[in-house]
């Protein structure tokens, strides 16, 4: 079961290379390819919307710089991000 939402991702998809590094490494297992194609032709990650810990491990192997952004939400933005998820 995931635990709360202490964070959220944002991958550009025209940045991203669809190496998959990012969603190997997720202890969250939030991240997914794209089924679409971007600018290179490849299929971008995406975050599946929740259950992310704002930990930064993708962000610290992404090769891509700009690719992949980690936000931590606060204390207050969890709550109200949990309680909209019940
Ligand atoms: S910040 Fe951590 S939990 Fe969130 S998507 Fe990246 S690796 Fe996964
Ligand atoms: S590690 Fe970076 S370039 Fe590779 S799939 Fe994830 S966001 Fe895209």
């Amino acid at each position: 079961m995931a635990g709360p939402a202490r964070g959220k991702v944002e991958v550009d998809q025209d940045e991203c290379k669809g190496c998959g590094l990012c969603a190997e490494s997720c202890p969250a297992k939030v991240l997914e390819l794209s089924t679409e194609l971007n600018r290179y032709g490849v299929h971008p990650m995406r975050y599946v919307g929740e259950g992310c810990s704002g930990c930064g491990v993708c962000y610290m192997v992404c090769p891509e710089p700009g690719a992949i952004t980690v936000y931590r939400l606060t204390a207050q933005e969890s709550e109200a991000r949990d309680a909209t998820t019940l």
